[in-house]
């Protein structure tokens, strides 16, 4: 370990925990995650990770930071109003952590850019808000076995689980997308600005579980979360000896059955 004093400064908070030690916090600097979408989800995801020490954050989005980002997309600021999110994102990891490299990836995740992007990265965090987008992420992290730590929020609640090569899928769970519109989206059903935080932070958390190998996995878990109730609450996952990708006779294994692109935000 070659920590620098202002580095042991920085993480000493973490250096401390058994659990991470210096070992672990070296662990993190040299860490690849893959953040899908900088908005909602993937500000709070962002932050905490580059506080961490992850050494490089992928960060896709293809979007600029709009006025009505601003209520819950705390990554962003009102002077960066029309300026790239991944942008935004690489300005405000600058401002929070030096160690921390951005690989700013302004497009749209599509089927043939996914494996090679996703390839590149340990963990993925997927933040996107809408189906195309999940199905997507989750089809190419198990193509190309990545650990997926999957969120989703909508009005008062939340959802979350981690997604292993081996363990059940999205698809496990949600077998296909929804027909277009039938759940509605967040700028049409609105959502709580702080669900975003909440379940963002459980995420990050989960990342720098599954990057160190400590405490219990969310894989096999779907975790739900209601606001208003201040309830959580676990489901267990079973893999789908059916599910079309990780089932015992898959059908899916490329991504030529998707759509060739797939919008990124939240
Ligand atoms: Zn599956």
């Amino acid at each position: 370990m070659d920590f620098s004093e202002d580095q042991i400064h920085r993480y000493a908070r973490h250096i401390i925990l058994p659990e991470i030690g210096g070992l672990g916090q070296a662990r993190l600097l040299d860490s690849r995650v893959l953040v899908v979408g900088a908005g909602g989800l993937g500000s709070p995801v962002i932050l905490y990770l580059a506080a961490a020490g992850i050494g490089t954050i992928g960060v896709i989005d293809d979007d600029v930071v709009e006025l009505s980002n601003l209520q819950r997309q705390v990554l962003h600021a009102t002077d960066r109003i029309g300026m790239a999110k991944v942008e935004s994102a690489q300005a405000a990891v600058a401002a929070i952590n030096p160690d921390v490299r951005v690989v700013p990836i302004k497009a749209r995740l599509d089927r043939d850019n996914a494996r090679a992007i996703i390839a590149d990265f340990q963990v993925v965090a997927d933040g996107s808000d809408n189906f195309a987008t999940r199905f997507l992420v989750n089809d190419a992290c198990r193509l190309e076995a990545r650990t997926l730590v999957s969120a989703a929020i909508l009005r008062f609640d939340g959802q979350l689980s981690t997604f292993r090569p081996g363990g059940p899928c999205y698809r496990c769970i949600y077998r296909e997308a929804p027909p277009e519109g039938q759940i509605p989206t967040c700028s049409q059903a609105g959502v709580l600005g702080a669900i975003a935080g909440t379940m963002g932070a459980l995420q990050a958390t989960e990342v720098v579980k599954e990057l160190l190998g400590i405490g219990e996995s969310m894989a096999g878990r779907l975790l739900i979360y209601d606001a208003l109730g201040v309830a959580f609450r676990n489901v267990r996952v079973k893999r789908d000896l059916g599910c079309p990708l990780c089932g015992d006779h898959p059908s899916i294994t490329d991504l030529s059955g998707h759509g060739s692109t797939a919008h990124v935000c939240g």
